[in-house]
């Protein structure tokens, strides 16, 4: 075990990290409205002295070898490993999602390999010219002190993604996490904290407010941030005024296209946790599926197969794999695009129906066949366990209308030429095209949206590149 690394219980770590009762905000677990606990919330002020202290931090840190800071990140991963379970239950409560399943252990899990897998990339100057006419090196230096914000949906992870790389090039952070998630990211830190050097990790609670005052201040050199389109658009604004370094990881509204060639039955279970995975709540999820008319209804059969037998509920019981939607404002989004769904001659093949006297924010499991493609549940981003599922006779008419709208994160085709899959993947507008899956994640494969969802790469040497700054040196 690393020096000063301790393994903490649960309440151990609430009480390291909430705000006195009666101070903060109070945080519900979403499947239950059970208090988890209160979360500090930061001033102006404070935020001021955390860009201060990161700041004199980053001087030292950037000091540092790769070599060196790669260590620290290391420990940073031994801590979070030595504390998982602890993690996964804070989240597990506070997000709502199932402790099993591609769920909250599985995001902890991810928190320390794509810590591990930043800290272990190569970063070297790259030689561009070595010749008669001279020699020409692109080095990469460190920005400063990166501003992170981030969404509610995967809040531990996203953070990672956000710290690991800006850590490894020698900036320091302040992070703000969403104000419905914050004890989670506050207790990733607190962990992290007990290898890292002072400074060089902050947290801050508060709201959008908050948010605003980090993408406008004069000691934050770069933003990151992972959100709305909408919220994207505003910390752009604000960024422009001193030209701050921005990436934006944006929304949006993933499509799927089966080809006449794939087989139901195989791809059923893929397709499933493609558009479910976290209960739909995430950026790359399936948000629509195209489907050949010849394989329409063999899909729908074997996706409602595999609908019925995923287990969804409180997620500290282990059975389940999927929970509520982690707040109001969310189930009231899902529900009003069913709502459009049916009223515009959808098919519920099941779920749709939300329990009225159901305690938590439970939405079921919702496949719609039949809709237009323009009607709301299919045209906006969902972000929830519903799918619905459009046919198709052309295959240029279902390129066109994955293609149609203004985001561009992921998409995904199915079949089992994979040539075939291959030469459609080359023809959809989005950032990540997968081929018999959806969503797969890996660190050491840039990730990012084009179009309306965002610009800028997280993640393998690309992501490093983002929270560095090109410099070359010429003679
Ligand atoms: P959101 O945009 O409402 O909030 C995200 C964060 O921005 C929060 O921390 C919020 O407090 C903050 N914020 C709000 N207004 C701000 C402002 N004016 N200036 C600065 N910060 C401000 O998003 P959300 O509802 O938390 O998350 C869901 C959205 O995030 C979905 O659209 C989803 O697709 C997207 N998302 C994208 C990715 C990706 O990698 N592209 C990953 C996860 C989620």
């Amino acid at each position: 075990m690393t020096q000063n690394q301790t393994t903490l219980t649960y309440e151990e770590l609430l009480a390291a990290i909430s705000a006195p009762e009666g101070q903060g905000a109070e945080l519900k677990d979403p499947a239950t409205g059970a208090v988890v606990g209160r979360a500090p919330q930061a001033s102006t002020a404070d935020l001021d002295a955390a860009v201060e202290k990161a700041r004199a931090a980053q001087k030292e840190w950037a000091k540092l070898s790769h070599a060196e800071r790669s260590e620290h990140l290391n420990r940073a991963a031994d801590a979070i490993e030595a504390n998982a379970e602890t993690l996964a239950e804070l989240l597990s409560r506070e997000q709502g999602k199932p402790l099993n399943g591609p769920n909250a252990r599985f995001e902890v899990g991810g928190c320390s390999a794509w810590t591990r897998a930043n800290a272990a990339f190569p970063v070297e100057p790259e030689v561009l010219v070595d010749d008669e006419s001279g020699h020409a090196e692109l080095h990469w230096t460190p920005i400063g002190v990166v501003g992170a914000i981030g969404p509610w949906n995967w809040p531990m992870m996203i953070s990672i993604w956000q710290i690991a790389p800006a850590l490894r090039m020698g900036n320091t952070v302040v992070l703000k996490p969403s104000e419905y998630t914050p004890l989670s990211v506050l207790g990733l830190a607190h962990v992290m904290n007990q290898v890292l050097p002072e400074g060089v990790l902050q947290v801050l609670a508060g709201d959008g407010e908050l948010g605003r005052a980090i993408t406008s201040h004069d000691g934050i050199d770069k933003v990151t941030f992972t959100g709305s389109v909408e919220t994207g658009k505003a910390i752009m604004r604000s960024a422009a005024d001193d030209l701050k370094r921005l990436t934006l990881e944006l929304g949006g509204n993933d499509a799927g296209i089966v080809l006449e060639d794939a087989d139901p039955k195989a791809l059923a279970e893929g397709l499933f946790w493609g558009a479910f995975i976290n209960t739909g709540q995430t950026c790359a999820a399936l948000k629509r599926l195209y489907v050949p008319d010849s394989l329409y209804d063999a899909v729908c059969e074997a996706l409602v197969e595999v609908a019925q037998k995923m287990p969804m509920g409180v997620g500290l019981e282990e059975e389940n794999v999927l929970g509520p939607l982690q707040n109001k404002a969310q189930w009231e989004i899902v529900d009003r695009l069913v709502r459009a769904a049916k009223d515009g001659g959808g098919r519920v093949l099941v779920g749709g129906d939300p329990d009225p006297d159901q305690d938590g924010y439970f939405y079921p499991t919702t496949l719609v066949a039949d809709l237009d493609n323009d009607n709301p549940l299919v045209a906006e981003e969902q972000f929830g366990p519903a799918l619905p599922i459009i046919r198709y006779t052309d295959l240029d008419q279902a390129i066109e209308w994955a293609n149609g709208l203004e985001v561009g994160l992921g998409s995904s085709v199915w079949g089992t030429d994979l040539d075939a899959a291959a030469e459609v993947a080359a023809r959809l507008e989005a950032g990540t095209t997968w081929i018999n899956k959806h969503g797969a994640i890996d660190p050491r494969v840039p990730f990012g949206g084009v179009k309306q969802s965002g610009f800028g790469l997280e993640f393998g040497v690309e992501g490093l590149k983002q929270m560095a700054l090109p410099k070359v040196i010429s003679r």
